[in-house]
């Protein structure tokens, strides 16, 4: 970025277009978050270093515009460059800060150069290769990160569940009127009375959305989905015999990912930290991998406000209808949801 002045009023100036600047590049990248940095250089660098996000554009705390080495020297823009990426890098990711550079022109004039590794023989190339070589880790790192949370601008398209789990015939299978229990105790009428819930609360979502399993929302089908492996379980279990009631070779009854419904494998429970609460969620292997390495888990998402011109796609967690409230089985019976929220004609 050639011509940045020093004196302070020019600095004031370039201090607010390149915020500015940074945040409508934010607003077009479609990035939850970008680091911009803007350098020019005579002597010293003149650097500007920000991280945009949706609270707008940041200054790394430890970065200065004329940046100084250990030694209290002004850096070359060769060194700052690369110095104020790892510096904003190190701040997105939340780790120390990278030390400042060793450099003192007193000592010898080429010495930082050959330090550095910027040894290339061209003094105006190696500005270049120097931004470039820090730039690609930058990229890499980026693209990276972009690609791992992909999902977060898109509405669920998949998995296939319509024709794949065959949801209209188990949804007609799990209409059918509940065998009454082989071995008529308490417990089993409870399941008896839960199987009743279940056909309703399927039922309801048939009445609420018929467009279910076309439905660009793919809350539905999940939901159409668990509510009908809820309904085999219930009912295979009314079917045992007072004898097989005993064995230990129990099914287990079906639980679900909070994050993916769909997601297999043993699903246990997690203390989800959300801002200054803790929720207890049930998640599956994979998803218990990613929180505890910090990173997000893919998440069914939906769009926002059903029916709206413009779809905005969330989590599903975050509406307030009856899977939110339910979490597919984490906070409450995704069926007393449903029969809750949708049964009285609100949703
Ligand atoms: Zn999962």
């Amino acid at each position: 970025m050639p011509g940045l002045s020093n004196s302070e009023a020019a600095q004031d100036g370039w201090g607010r277009f390149t915020a500015d600047f940074a945040y409508s590049m934010f607003e077009s990248a479609k990035a939850e978050q970008i680091i911009v940095i803007f350098s020019e250089a005579e002597y010293s660098a003149s650097t500007f270093a920000y991280i945009v996000d949706d609270s707008g554009p940041r200054v790394p705390r430890v970065s200065d515009q004329l940046q100084r080495s250990k030694t209290n020297r002004f850096l070359p823009v060769e060194l700052a460059v690369p110095y104020h990426l790892n510096l904003l890098i190190a701040t997105v990711k939340g780790t120390e800060p990278p030390p400042l550079p060793d450099f003192d022109p007193r000592a010898d004039e080429d010495d930082y150069i050959q330090a550095n590794g910027l040894d290339y023989g061209d003094p105006d190339g190696f500005v270049f290769k120097a931004t470039a070589a820090a730039a690609i880790g930058l990229t890499a790192w980026v693209l990276l990160r972009r690609n791992r949370y992909a999902w977060r601008n898109n509405l669920t398209r998949g998995p296939e569940l319509v024709r794949n789990r065959r949801l209209p015939q188990a949804l007609e299978a799990a209409l059918r009127e509940l065998p009454d229990p082989a071995a008529p105790d308490e417990e089993m009428w409870a399941l008896h009375d839960r199987g009743r819930r279940v056909q309703t609360a399927i039922t309801e979502i048939v009445a609420t959305h018929p467009d279910w399993a076309t439905d660009i929302d793919f809350s539905h089908r999940h939901a159409i989905l668990a509510l009908t492996e809820t309904d085999r379980w219930l009912q295979k279990h009314l079917q045992r015999t007072p004898s097989a009631k005993g064995t230990k070779t129990r099914d287990e009854e079906p639980r679900f990912c909070f994050f993916f419904p769909t997601h297999t494998g043993a699903i246990s429970g997690f203390a989800w930290r959300q801002g200054t609460a803790v929720l207890t969620i049930n998640v599956c292997v994979d998803c218990r991998a990613d929180l505890n390495a910090g990173h997000e888990s893919e998440c069914l998402m939906v769009p926002k406000a059903p029916g709206a011109k413009r779809v905005k796609a969330v989590p599903y967690y975050q509406r307030d209808d009856a899977y939110a409230v339910s979490g597919f089985g984490s906070f409450a019976d995704l069926e007393d949801a449903i029969v809750t929220k949708m049964g009285s004609g609100r949703e």
